[in-house]
């Protein structure tokens, strides 16, 4: 990785002199040494055989010797991971184009702004001498380990081959190849796997989140940039290569297909190029005829996953103009062959495949059941990732061209009269944080923002959501209005911050700032048919920004005063907030008094136990966590002032891991004697604070005079799968000082209550009575209208406090974030028992 260093420097000559010969990369060998190492050669086995693992600082060393031996790799440090691992990439070329990475860099950053382009000869000499870039990314979720391994054969088999196909792949494309965004999780999984081998526990996943703070949901932060690996990798795609095809390399559970390719599942992102989507799916269907070709079964297209969520690895390319490209093949366990019986595959049924038996044209050859073994799935990747490169390969000259017109087109899009030119954050919202995140978020991933450097004259307009049928409750029947918040122009200070659509980004900046409206989708027997991920997620709506829609401009301000920003830090200093220095987060802990908090942290990685450490991290707010046998042993109050449950059913917080799944010190969850302990603690005067399923213990054990009105109702009555909705909040109540008398608030899946008695019950939130929805899916509105969001209930000396909702859903939701540091602020506050 010595060759970071030439590169680093190679870019920072060039942004100073704007050139840069390729004579930085002299010192590199100019002929290749004899020997290029094999895997096997440095591992002791080749990767992907069973039983075999390679952990993170083998997989590095790997890459190290390739970079020396190589002429065609070239491996980048990016930074560090969340637990200090090098995250890398391995640039794949041939010899010459390694040597001039800076020139293709630069040919990519003019091709991703059409507006640095000024004649048709320039842009004629630049899709001619071009190459596509490829990035590959493999294990972003650890369990899902063979890619990791595959990533070595995958490189050295490129570094090294002679054939013709390879030398043109090598020729017309670079590949960015990213042996794992989560190095973290490599180790967790590595060292888990190597930890049990051979034991009655071998090929369990590993009981915790294989992301410090994310888990599973590491690829759910694309667009927020809340974990550092996102950060880096989205500096590097998004900043600075602006690859034209990016493949995530993924598997799924055991007892389906074998392997999904898209085309993909509906419903489509209505801000997705239908241009990308063809692409995705002429791809695609070249992988699937490759693996055909050499004999695989199992197939799967158009089915089950789908383009309308935002802020995955392969959503996040096509609002850059970029194609996205998923892969998913059956899982082994971990790097442990299993076996799955024609029983199984009968059973295994997702949207678009009744079952893994059934010949369909989109499953055309079923596999046929038997041993399915990590050098399958390798396999498989493999051929996907060298079906990938040759469409790249072969069609250089249409990708390139393709990624610039669709530049191309988002800037020039005109707007018609009434429709968004721009969306506004106004200044002065003492919102300071939230607005220095949000606009961080943004230009972090490549959004251009201006800051007003004089007043602006506007016609502001908000994007809602309106019911167009309130007759039928459960028909889910929405439309999307803009509603003028003045007929006249208004005037916007100076200091407000302003995103236009027209920027090669245009498609990102409406996926982020449009409210989603998912379409009404039933299966056959009218239940809920459920997303793929979640159906809204508004960014300035969940972080309660206010983001208007401008829908003019005054004409005689076209000459307004506008400043590019570059930087985060920039906002910051704008608003008078303390400065981002490294990496630790700058902002001040907002709960007021001094207040001992445990966060309860059990041993089956709870995503959203891992959220909450990372929201009280990033806001410097101390916390313990408290594990099973802490709860089980009592003494609760000695230790703590407040303890908070992170959404988590019941059943899992007291009973855990069942027995014999896993090594005994992993089962268990608190047990009865941990849910005495809770009770002890708050009838004591301690605080409990519970979110989402948690309030569900809470309700039960406690006898709480609350009830969940959502409990056991079907979805054909009743679905909201990821959506924003409206509070109605008490903001006299001091859990809801400083905020708006309506709020947005995530709900997935999430609860509402109604009040059994009213005996110590005290309202701080509730679902709105009208226009509820603000963003997503919500079918049968009128079961949640109304009922109870957030209460707090006094018990013995102490109080419980129960979020329906998910006050800091993915680290995204800010806005309602101010709720637990009011509940903390206030938790030695004594007994609200009236
Ligand atoms: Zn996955």
């Amino acid at each position: 990785m010595i060759s970071q260093r030439s590169v680093v420097a190679c870019v920072a000559l060039m942004l100073l002199l704007a050139a840069c010969s390729a004579t930085s990369f002299a010192q590199r060998p100019t002929s290749q040494p004899a020997v290029v190492p094999s895997p096997k050669s440095v591992l002791g086995f080749t990767p992907g055989d069973d039983r075999t693992i390679a952990g993170w600082s083998q997989i590095t060393d790997y890459f190290e010797r390739l970079d020396r031996a190589s002429d065609r790799v070239l491996v980048q440090t990016l930074g560090q991971s969340t637990l200090k691992r090098p995250v890398i990439v391995a640039f794949i070329s041939a010899r010459e184009n390694i040597l001039a990475l800076p020139k293709y860099k630069e040919i990519q950053q003019q091709l991703a702004d059409p507006r640095k382009i000024t004649s048709k000869p320039q842009r004629d000499r630049l899709l001619a001498n071009g190459k596509v870039v490829v990035t590959i990314s493999c294990s972003i979720h650890s369990t899902e380990i063979v890619a990791s391994q595959m990533s070595m054969q995958l490189a050295y088999e490129l570094a090294t081959a002679q054939d013709a196909d390879t030398r043109s792949i090598l020729q017309n494309t670079i590949l960015l190849l990213i042996p794992s965004p989560n190095p973290d999780g490599i180790d967790i999984v590595a060292n888990w796997y190597r930890k049990t081998l051979g034991t009655p526990y071998e090929g369990r996943e590993p009981p915790e989140l294989y992301h410090h703070y994310a888990g599973h949901d590491d690829n759910r932060d694309w667009f927020m940039l809340n974990l550092k690996e996102t950060q880096l990798i989205t500096r590097l795609l998004w900043q600075e290569w602006f690859p034209q095809i990016v493949y995530d390399v993924h598997q799924q559970g055991s007892n389906g297909s074998r392997f999904f390719i898209p085309p993909f599942y509906d419903p489509p992102n209505p801000n997705i190029s239908p241009l990308l989507l063809r692409q995705v799916g002429l791809i695609g269907h070249k992988v699937a005829a490759d693996l055909q070709a050499a004999g695989f079964k199992g197939v799967l297209t158009n089915a089950l996953y789908d383009t309308w969520w935002h802020g995955g690895f392969r959503t996040a390319p096509y609002f850059h103009n970029s194609i996205g490209i998923l892969s998913e093949a059956a899982s082994a366990r971990l790097m442990t062959p299993s076996t799955v019986t024609a029983e199984q595959l009968a059973r295994s049924s997702t949207r678009g495949m009744r079952n893994a038996t059934e010949v369909t044209t989109n499953f055309p050859d079923p596999w046929p059941a038997g041993e399915w073994r990590p050098r399958d799935i390798m396999a498989m990747e493999m051929i996907s990732s060298r079906s990938i490169l040759e469409m790249a390969s072969k069609f250089r000259s249409e990708y390139l061209r393709n990624f610039f017109e669709l530049g191309r087109t988002n800037i020039e899009s005109t707007t018609n009269k009434g429709e968004p030119q721009a969306y506004l954050i106004p200044a002065g919202q003492a919102r300071d944080e939230a607005v220095a995140k949000l606009i961080g978020s943004l230009i972090d991933q490549g959004v251009e923002v201006f800051r007003l450097d004089r007043e602006l004259h506007v016609l502001l307009a908000t994007p809602v959501v309106r019911r167009t049928n309130p007759v039928a409750e459960k028909v889910g029947s929405y439309r999307r209005l803009a509603s003028l918040t003045s007929s006249a122009m208004q005037e916007v200070p100076a200091g407000s911050y302003i995103i236009f659509l027209s920027q090669p980004q245009r498609t990102n900046v409406l996926a982020l700032f449009e409210p989603q409206i998912y379409p009404n989708r039933l299966t056959a027997q009218g239940e809920a048919e459920r997303p793929y991920d979640v159906a809204g997620w508004t960014l300035p709506l969940q972080m309660n920004v206010d983001a208007p829609a401008v829908v003019a401009i005054k004409e005689a301000e076209g000459n307004r005063k506008l400043t590019l920003l570059k930087d985060a830090n920039e906002v910051r200093a704008d608003l008078a907030l303390p400065l981002k220095k490294g990496d630790e987060s700058p902002i001040k802990n907002p709960v007021k008094q001094p207040v001992r908090v445990g966060i309860y942290r059990g041993s089956m990685g709870n995503m959203d136990e891992g959220w909450t450490r990372y929201v009280f991290d990033t806001f410097n707010a101390p916390y313990t966590s408290v594990r099973d046998a802490d709860m089980r042993n009592g003494s609760l109050n000695a230790k703590f002032d407040a303890l908070i449950l992170p959404s988590q059913a019941a059943t899992q917080i007291v009973s855990g891991n069942a027995p014999g799944t896993l090594p005994p010190e992993y089962t268990g969850g608190i047990a009865e004697a941990g849910v005495k302990n809770l009770k002890e603690f708050v009838t004591n005067g301690g605080m409990l604070i519970c979110f989402d399923n948690a309030c569900d213990l809470a309700i039960k054990e406690f006898n709480l005079p609350l009830r969940n009105v959502l409990e056991g109702v079907r979805s054909s009555e009743f679905y909201c799968p990821g959506s924003v909705v409206a509070l109605d909040v008490d903001n006299k109540n001091p859990i809801a000082a400083t905020l708006p008398a309506s709020l947005p608030a995530y709900f997935i899946n999430s609860s509402a209550f109604t009040a059994t008695s009213d005996a110590n019950v005290r309202v701080v939130a509730r679902y709105a009575k009208e226009n509820l929805l603000l963003s997503g899916w919500l079918l049968g509105e009128d079961k949640l209208r109304g009922q109870i969001a957030l209460a707090e209930v006094g018990v013995g000396k102490g109080r419980i406090v129960l979020f329906g909702f998910r006050p800091q859903h993915r680290g995204q939701t800010w806005g309602t974030l101010p709720f637990i540091w009011n509940a903390l602020s206030n938790a030695t506050a004594g007994s609200t028992e009236e």
